[in-house]
């Protein structure tokens, strides 16, 4: 996990599409490094502001303290097997 500019973060992200994937079976805690904080993450309680290639998504600090990339860590695919923070930038 890395702490980028706003532009660093930009250049390594360049593809955040529309949040469509499916996180119904993606409820865990992760530990928030813009923050410090530990959230629950889930589609009622967390900020997605859209989503990155391979189970990655940009997603809000909900203390308003920035943005990072939350990867959703699975089995071959299949099986959710929690979150790891790629990136974050602060806001
Ligand atoms: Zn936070």
């Amino acid at each position: 996990m890395a702490k980028l500019s706003e532009s660093q973060f930009n250049t390594k992200y360049p593809r955040v599409g529309p949040h469509l994937l499916n996180t119904s079976l993606w409820n865990d805690f992760f530990k928030c490094p813009c923050c410090g904080k530990e959230h629950f993450f889930s589609e009622e309680t967390i900020d997605i502001a859209g989503d990155i290639p391979w189970n990655k998504m940009l997603v809000l600090c909900p203390e308003h303290k920035g943005v990072m990339v939350l990867y959703a860590k699975t089995f071959l695919g299949f099986g959710f097997k929690g979150f790891e923070v790629l990136d974050w930038t602060e806001l």
